[in-house]
């Protein structure tokens, strides 16, 4: 439970939060490529050491998991595909209809506190900004369109941000994804890094350029964050699920099987003695296999069947592909346990809410909620699973 006080600021000098996600930045990319416009903000604010996700490290968990302060256990966005044994449907991100479907999401994301508490909000692309959770939408926002260039999402939000006052969105959340897709594409320590990592530094500087010049430049504190880091995952590490589960007898018709990648749940609609079996036919070198409710306390599942009633989670660099004629894994992946350094992301901020000169510790994702909050002065706030901690240093 986070608990705030009551603030009495007046609403005319609440300040702005611009909320930036770069897809899959790996906390290390900063020292490595030191991009200026992300040392810009380090400078200026502060930086933690890294941005621990949430299980399992995957894109639509993790960006719920910022906007809520929960896990996804907690909030229900259980992978980027998951069954729902209880509803008998799948999620899927690619699925515009389930991706609006405000049924699909648990907890209050912080455009909805801030709605609630009168305060505008804005997104160009996030998860679950599309539906009406709780019956509250951004007061903008924009359907997912990945081949929308970074520079016309930016000017977009400059555009916001430039809007009378009455509509002006005082939270703004903003995505941008091409690190992401290269380092998929061709492994994190490939030089394409480099240059994506370029590239999503161009973007962020010609925002902070926009912000400088406007007239909200002392109230724009900037907040950066990333989902989940990356790894290599070779195609000759790869752990064909059926073929264990066929090789120990286990017949698989019926079995429901969340995606191909780094960690794998499974459903098995009540047959228990199945998933028992299937559980003895999956320990396995590489990868952990897991009943549910035995699964590590830290990744926070609470128990919610849209986990799986099995998981199956590969060692760093193995991928759980169902069957052996599945495509191989492409040349770098995320979704393993949070605690692996390289599912490490990042977290930066600067602005007039932001001690300058703070570097605090690596932090949980659960707890990037309160720190929003707290910029924003938003009162009334859900109990969620993380507290502001050592980001409390880093507040003016
Ligand atoms: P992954 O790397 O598999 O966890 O997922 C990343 C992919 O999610 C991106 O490449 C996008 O195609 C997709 N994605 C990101 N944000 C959204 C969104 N708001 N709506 C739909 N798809 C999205
Ligand atoms: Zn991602
Ligand atoms: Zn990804």
């Amino acid at each position: 439970m986070v608990a705030r006080p009551a603030t009495d600021a007046p609403v005319r000098s609440r300040p702005y939060v611009v909320l930036i996600s770069f897809d899959g930045f790996r906390h290390d990319y900063l020292d490595r490529y030191r991009p200026p416009a992300f040392a810009s903000v380090a400078t200026r604010g502060m930086r933690a050491t890294a941005l621990i996700p949430s299980f399992p490290s995957k894109t639509f968990p993790n960006h719920y998991t910022l906007a809520t302060g929960l896990s996804p256990g907690h909030h229900g966005i259980a992978a980027n595909a998951f069954h729902d044994p209880v509803r008998r449907a799948w999620y899927r991100v690619g699925d515009s209809i389930a991706v609006r479907d405000a049924r699909w999401y648990g907890g209050e994301p912080i455009w909805v506190t801030a709605e609630r508490n009168g305060v505008r909000s804005a997104a160009y692309f996030w998860p679950g900004s599309e539906a009406a959770i709780g019956g509250v939408r951004p007061s903008r926002f924009v359907a997912y369109d990945g081949t929308v260039p970074n520079a016309r999402r930016v000017d977009a939000v400059a555009g916001w941000l430039r809007l009378a006052p009455p509509v002006r969105p005082h939270l703004v959340l903003l995505y941008f994804s091409d690190v992401d897709d290269t380092t998929h594409r061709h492994g994190p320590d490939a030089p394409n890094t480099a240059t994506a990592v370029a590239s999503v530094d161009r973007a962020l500087q010609r925002l902070l350029d926009s912000i400088a010049v406007s007239p909200l430049r002392d109230s724009v504190n900037v907040v950066l964050v990333s989902d989940h880091g990356m790894t290599g995952t070779p195609a000759t590490q790869v752990i064909v699920v059926s073929d264990l589960l066929r090789g120990a007898g286990v017949d698989t018709t019926g079995i429901l099987f969340g995606d191909n990648g780094p960690a794998m749940s499974l459903w098995f609609g009540g047959d228990s003695a199945r998933m028992h079996r299937a559980k003895a036919a999956l320990t396995t070198p590489h990868a952990a296999t897991y009943l549910r409710r035995d699964a590590p306390a830290r990744w926070r599942l609470g128990d919610n069947p849209r986990m799986g009633d099995l998981l199956v989670v590969g060692e760093l660099g193995y991928t759980l592909k169902r069957n052996g004629t599945d495509p191989d894994p492409s040349a770098g992946s995320h979704g393993y346990d949070p605690a692996l350094p390289d599912m490490r992301g990042i977290f930066l901020s600067a602005g007039p809410g932001v001690r300058p000169g703070s570097h605090v510790p690596a932090i949980e994702n659960v707890q990037v909620y309160a720190f929003l909050a707290a910029l924003l002065r938003l009162d009334q706030l859900p109990a969620v699973d993380g507290a502001l901690g050592v980001l409390q240093s880093a507040l003016r």
